[in-house]
């Protein structure tokens, strides 16, 4: 593109997608390891806004060690005659997307769990500093979003600076998302999609109502219809709900006509309440996965560290759903989500949680029923499954009622009760994809006998 002559890598939509591991970095700024990081976008008045400035506070990109992790702040503040702070959501996603077009160049998430690398290749091009990504991101959001007039960037690396504005940055996501509350499903006739996640995840539509936020937590229901508005050919789209087919699982007939022909007929069911047959597909930082020792759901986020309750940790859990799918009992999902008097309704809501990262708890305590709050166990009162159950067993989660009622999960397992040598599946599934040699496998209705599965973390491959 010629606008970026001065820049010194290739920036286009074909870098979208890229991943630089950990070996190929030069470094790392924000990511799990980082407590705080963030990117905020904010509308500002013309006059407050002189285009094309950009300022660094603390270390630039060439003053970093190689292979350094460092915090992160990106504040960019947007000018025009016709926008206002109804679009500061819109504009902080798209910071995602142009920054992966910059050769190179990886971003990954969203608000105060961004994770950036540049890699080593790049950097030997020259591409050493912020004042580079700034430029890109300045002339990409005035060219693809021509309502924004005037764009100035700010990036924080001071550690000590970064942690003085996190707060504003979390009171601005807070502020943002508590306007999308209140506002139910029943009340609208539109929906929103976004398609943005289809480089990596090609068969991902993110399906957007004011009772399920986006799966990133970077797009609610106002910005979704912001965001249609003012860019109808880009990646958000208004969604006709139509027909309601079933009010419990939140099933909508234009929400499966048009996920049907946003992903060519790899996804033709949304069910928006459950985790259960056609749960929304998957490429959210937050993760239910069902654990059926308890016959409840455990959730955890990118940035818990270590194995959750049942042994795996995030990136395993993750690797489980991501990419689009829809897998049974795994499910994708915002924090704000969790908010929802939606969340998970079809399958028991709160009373079907058992386990979550105490940050987590601590975050949306307020929102979690009180009668339920102090029954769901951390990593600090449950670390494995034995554990778990004593836990809810103590407390009288409302789960462990439906134990007795039905099958114990405390049963022995049904390998133990078949014949020696009888095969079980050990993966059953409407629709699995298999990536393998550059080739995508797609086997509908399988089931898979085997008689021994590995499982292996991908973590260290991918980090
Ligand atoms: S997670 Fe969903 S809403 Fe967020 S960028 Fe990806 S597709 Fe769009």
């Amino acid at each position: 593109m010629s606008m970026f002559k001065d820049i010194p890598v290739d920036v286009g939509v074909i870098y979208e997608g890229e991943r630089i591991r950990r070996n190929d970095m030069q470094v790392e700024l924000g990511g799990p390891s980082m407590k705080e990081k963030f990117e905020l976008a904010k509308v500002k008045p013309l006059d407050e806004v002189e285009d094309g400035k950009i300022t660094i506070i603390g270390p630039d990109i060439k003053d970093m060690k190689e292979g350094g992790v460092y915090p992160l702040g990106i504040i960019v503040e947007a000018a025009g005659a016709s926008i206002d702070q109804a679009l500061e959501g819109v504009i902080e996603r798209r910071i995602h997307g142009y920054m992966n077009y910059i050769e190179g160049f990886m971003h990954l998430n969203q608000r105060y769990d961004i994770w950036i690398r540049l890699g080593k290749k790049a950097f030997q091009k020259g591409l050493n500093s912020f004042e580079h990504i700034g430029k890109v991101l300045n002339r990409l959001f005035k060219s693809e979003l021509p309502i924004i007039e005037k764009v100035q960037i700010t990036f924080i690396s001071d550690p000590a600076k970064v942690a003085e504005f996190y707060p504003e940055a979390m009171q601005a996501y807070e502020t943002r998302d508590a306007k999308a509350r209140g506002l139910k499903d029943e009340d609208v006739d539109k929906f929103y999609g976004c398609a943005l996640c289809q480089s990596f995840a090609p068969s991902h539509v993110c399906v957007i109502t004011p009772q399920r936020y986006s799966n990133c937590g970077a797009i609610s229901w106002f910005d979704g219809r912001a965001s249609a508005q003012i860019d109808p050919k880009g990646p958000v789209f208004a969604i006709e709900r139509g027909e309601l087919v079933n009010a419990e699982k939140g099933e909508f007939s234009g929400v499966n006509e048009t996920v049907k022909k946003r992903t060519l007929g790899e996804v033709n069911k949304v069910w928006l309440y459950t985790a259960f047959d056609h749960p929304h597909t998957s490429c959210g930082c937050f993760e239910a996965f069902y654990i059926p020792e308890v016959d409840g759901f455990g959730v955890v986020n990118r940035s818990f560290k270590g194995v959750t309750v049942n042994g795996l940790p995030f990136s395993t859990l993750a690797d489980s759903t991501a990419g689009g799918r829809q897998v049974d009992g795994f499910h994708g999902m915002s924090i704000e989500y969790m908010r929802s008097k939606k969340f998970l309704a079809a399958d028991g809501g709160w009373d079907r949680v058992v386990w979550l990262p105490k940050e987590v708890k601590e975050r949306i305590k307020e929102f979690i029923p009180a009668d339920i709050v102090d029954k769901i166990a951390t990593e600090e009162t449950a670390q494995n499954i034995d554990a778990l159950k004593a836990f809810l067993k103590e407390k009288a989660h409302p789960i462990v009622a439906t134990w007795t009622a039905e099958a114990t999960p405390e049963a022995a397992p049904a390998e133990a009760q078949m014949e020696e040598g009888t095969m079980i599946p050990v993966a059953t599934a409407a629709t699995l994809p298999i990536m393998a040699g550059g080739f995508k496998i797609i086997l509908k209705d399988a089931k898979i006998y085997a008689k021994k599965v590995i499982i292996r973390s991908m973590k260290s491959e991918k980090s």
